[in-house]
């Protein structure tokens, strides 16, 4: 029914997908919030093609997606629509793929996750992008088969939303966004992504993590260490929060907060719970983790429910903060796994 996203997308595919990317830029330029979409028919031919209209339209709920099924329900024939395929820039929220349900589509493809959208958002009154289920969750409790595949193209898809939120602040008040690291935060950040190029040169995974008190003191470091190790459980943070409680007091750890090269997996965001952190700020997500790793057996990467789910999943709240420095973090993922 559904790949797993990791499948390669054909070269029609891919030129498709990366149009609907370069409708986003012109949705943004069109004075609207950064999302497009097409339909194609199965040769490749463009149907119809839609801009986010929520700020022009001063409707909230005219996003790409829904104004294409729209458009398609008035102007194409239920033939048309069930065999084409809807290319997004942006994986689909709830309202927009149950659209793409009830309109009648069978095959859709997206660039970047809802996950990498809210990374990129954060809390945001003008994108107050959904916590998704996953558009999966949603084609999949239909009656039918939809094909889903995606993300794809994810930095392509992605850079437009940064160059969206990013600029402008004036126009778009958009501050939140892009707020949220102070110059200790970054500069332990940074830390803890030399950390991870440490742990490639003994011989392990590039993955960093460490502990800071209040004041910026580093209280502990650690480094992922599978395969000097022998054990894929040793990732960088799940052996900092066992050094934590082996050596910190409870106190200690409740008010330091832990800097990771890279957005916690489910099982150290659950050390991080289980150890009484309360603070995490990391690097690049773990969507994009998945982007250079791929299926390497050496790190399959999750595809991850995400930290924040697992972290306020608890019994108290855990702040986290991130993605953060993601050029910094991922330059030592490039060719890493490939090679
Ligand atoms: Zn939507
Ligand atoms: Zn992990």
């Amino acid at each position: 029914m559904t790949d797993s996203g990791l499948t390669p997308l054909s070269p029609l595919d891919e030129q498709l997908l990366r149009r609907a990317i370069a409708l986003s830029a012109r949705a943004a330029s069109n004075g609207n919030m950064a999302f497009g979409a097409l339909l194609a028919d199965p040769d490749g031919n463009v149907l119809l093609e839609a801009e986010n209209t929520t700020f022009t339209e001063q409707n909230a709920l005219r996003h790409a997606e829904t104004n294409l099924v729209e458009s398609a329900v008035a102007s194409l024939t239920p033939e048309q629509i069930a065999t084409a395929t809807l290319y997004t820039s942006c994986e689909p929220c709830a309202m927009c793929a149950g659209a793409m349900y009830w309109g009648g589509l069978n095959r859709m493809i997206y660039a970047m996750s809802e996950q990498d959208l809210l990374d990129i958002t954060g809390i945001n009154d003008h994108c107050p992008t959904m916590r998704g289920v996953g558009c999966r969750n949603v084609l999949e409790t239909g009656q039918r088969d939809i094909e889903v595949s995606g993300p794809h193209l994810v930095e392509e898809a992605c850079a437009v939303q940064h160059d969206y939120f990013g600029t402008s602040p004036e126009d778009r008040d958009l501050s939140d966004a892009t707020s949220g690291l102070s110059p200790l935060d970054e500069r332990l950040l940074r830390h803890a992504i030399g950390v991870a190029t440490r742990s490639v040169a003994n011989g392990n995974l590039p993955f960093g993590a460490l502990l800071a008190d209040p004041a910026g003191n580093v209280l502990l470091e650690a480094e992922n260490s599978d395969i000097t190790g022998k054990s894929p459980l040793n990732h960088a943070e799940t052996n900092l929060m066992r050094l934590a409680v082996e050596r910190l007091t409870p106190e200690q750890t409740a008010t330091a907060t832990l800097y990771t090269s890279c957005e916690p997996c489910a099982m150290c965001s659950g050390s991080m719970y289980w150890g009484g952190l309360n603070r995490l700020v990391y690097g690049m997500s773990e969507h994009h983790l998945l982007e250079y790793t791929g299926a390497n057996p050496l790190n399959p990467t999750m595809r991850g429910v995400g930290c924040r789910e697992v972290l306020n999943s608890g019994q108290r709240r855990i702040a986290v903060s991130g993605p953060h420095l993601v050029e910094e973090a991922s330059a030592i993922h490039q060719g890493y796994w490939s090679s």
